[in-house]
């Protein structure tokens, strides 16, 4: 891949918008060093820029003498740096304002305002990552684990990278002695070993891309998170739960001083796995007076839920009601959570017959009693097999699944041709798919639309 684009100097501000400590400029192109050295002042008089180092000094306007801020400067000389071109980065105090009037400074000396996803762009267009390093970027920034974020620094270490070129390099060779017999039809001896390409098509091709699409549910459930819904008649502890479950978790993150729990307000951590706890009796509240509107909110979220959570209070009879919401949300993979275990009345000859409609949870919301053991029994109920790993720290995407198939496909078909003896063009036909496909996930042969629906997917400044 080269871009013609790729000459034009870009810059943007690579730190959250608002306010920090610190705001980040970033640079990336050839014109990077001379812009900074026309915008900043260094304090010591003989500034070399050696690559890589920090200086302190401050970005002035000299059309204006106005002095915009003080500041460190760091200049990356090519090609080890994020993008493999020159980067300048320039670090700002972390006022959005302030970071606008020295972005704007920037942009004037005939600097290009970068697009989102830019910067990665380039590194992947310059050949310092593959696609799927690219894509494991965009998974740090959103990971809402700390499971999450180990899986995408696995991808971006190129752990998917390392297994596709693996299948890829076996097709080579395959693709080479193919060819010879291609290219010598008419010799009595028979070139290819036919039973060795069915072997090693199986061992090298199939059963590797198996494996990785063995793991593309894991790659679901830790990228995206499942959504589990508490459904209950009113009283039977559904906000207590809620409250029990976030509580833990804000427990866990405030231990570490200055961590804030923002990004994590709805989700929970259940051995790694993001889940998006939701309270149907919220949802109800919150409609307000229009009934109907609030209940057929809360069908739909149960719909899309990948669990409910049905809870009853343990402390009374089931009634007709509970029955009723039970069959309301009865097609729904379910744990049946009995609450306020703490008042000792549960009464087994109602609970018991529940252990066959689901796997039954006892807990006390209030008390917190039995929350370690209901998170097991989540984990175990949507992510069943999640922790099992056929190729360790691989977790494939959406993209990376429909090229999987397809190379598997191509795959298949393959070996059926060699095992009818099928002629060596059509073969030939079929080995290209698989490489191409293979091709696709790595970002070799991804065609250009496709490459731009993933960098629009990263935010400004990286
Ligand atoms: P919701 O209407 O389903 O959301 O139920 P709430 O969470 O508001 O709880 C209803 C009542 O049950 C409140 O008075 C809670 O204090 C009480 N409660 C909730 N969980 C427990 C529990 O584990 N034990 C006891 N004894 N009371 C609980
Ligand atoms: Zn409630």
């Amino acid at each position: 891949h080269t871009s013609s684009a790729q000459s034009q100097t870009i810059a943007a501000i690579s730190t959250p918008a608002g306010s920090g400590g610190i705001g980040i400029i970033r640079m990336s192109g050839d014109e990077a060093l001379q812009v900074l050295q026309r915008i900043f002042k260094p304090r010591v008089s003989d500034c070399s820029f050696a690559s890589h180092h920090l200086y302190y000094g401050h970005i002035v306007d000299s059309a204006t003498g106005r002095t915009l801020d003080e500041v460190l400067a760091v200049y990356m000389r090519a090609p080890h740096t994020y993008t493999r071109e020159d980067v300048v980065e320039v670090h700002c105090h972390g006022s959005f304002l302030v970071l606008q009037n020295v972005l704007e400074l920037i942009l004037a000396q005939g600097v290009a305002l970068a697009a989102a996803g830019e910067f990665t762009k380039r590194a992947f267009l310059n050949g310092r990552i593959d696609l799927t390093q690219a894509e494991a970027v965009i998974d740090i920034l959103s990971a809402r684990t700390r499971k999450g974020v180990d899986l995408a620094q696995e991808q971006l270490s190129g752990a998917l990278y390392q297994r596709i070129d693996r299948i890829r390099k076996s097709l080579a060779q395959m693709r080479a002695v193919i060819e010879v017999a291609i290219d010598f039809p008419d010799e009595d001896v028979e070139i290819v070993d036919h039973s060795h390409i069915i072997r090693q098509l199986q061992n090298e091709v199939a059963e590797p891309l198996e494996r990785l699409l063995k793991n593309v549910d894991q790659g679901k459930i830790y990228r995206e998170g499942i959504s589990v819904v508490i459904a209950g008649l009113p009283n039977v502890g559904k906000s207590s739960l809620l409250n029990t479950l976030l509580e833990e978790e804000r427990a866990l993150v405030t231990e570490i001083p200055g961590t804030t729990r923002d990004t994590i307000e709805e989700y929970l951590d259940v051995h790694g796995m993001p889940v998006r706890l939701i309270d149907t009796a919220g949802i109800r509240d919150n409609a307000g007076k229009v009934e109907e509107m609030g209940i057929q909110r809360a069908k739909s979220l149960i719909n899309e839920a990948d669990l409910v959570l049905f809870m009853l209070d343990g402390s009374r009879d089931v009634s007709v009601e509970d029955l009723k919401l039970y069959t309301a949300v009865s097609h729904k993979p379910m744990l049946v959570v009995v609450n306020k275990i703490d008042l000792n009345k549960v009464d087994k000859h109602f609970i018991d017959p529940l252990q066959t409609i689901a796997p039954v949870v006892h807990i006390s919301a209030g008390k917190q009693l039995g929350i370690d053991e209901l998170k097991d029994a989540i984990f175990r109920r949507v992510a069943s097999g999640a922790d099992q790993w056929e190729e360790q720290g691989c977790a494939p995407n959406v993209r990376h699944k429909q090229a999987l198939l397809k190379a598997h496909g191509a795959c298949l078909r393959l070996r059926d041709a060699f095992e009818v003896g099928a002629t060596s063009d059509l073969i030939a036909v079929d080995l290209q798919e698989c490489l191409d496909q293979l091709g696709d996930i790595v970002g070799e042969t991804t065609t250009e639309d496709i490459l731009d629906v993933i960098f629009e997917q990263f935010c400004l400044g990286k």
